[in-house]
């Protein structure tokens, strides 16, 4: 084929998947601690803590420290 310009295009960066947080350990990424939980959208102490209001406004209190 005549004429074709083709840019030059810069190789693809191998990309990362983002480590999920743990929201019971801030700064910490999750670590599967618990059994057969894929992660923090489906591990039950993080459901525990998150559903009952004492235990979440305890939690809050102690990132804030
Ligand atoms: S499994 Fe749950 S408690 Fe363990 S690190 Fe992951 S989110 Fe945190």
């Amino acid at each position: 084929m005549v004429g074709v310009v083709t840019a030059a295009v810069p190789a693809a960066r191998p990309r990362k998947r983002p480590d999920p947080k743990c929201p019971l350990r801030p700064g910490e990424p999750c670590t599967l601690c618990q059994a057969s939980v894929t992660g923090p959208q489906d591990c039950g102490l993080v459901y525990l803590i998150m559903d009952d209001p004492e235990s979440r406004d305890e939690l809050a209190a102690w990132k804030r420290r």
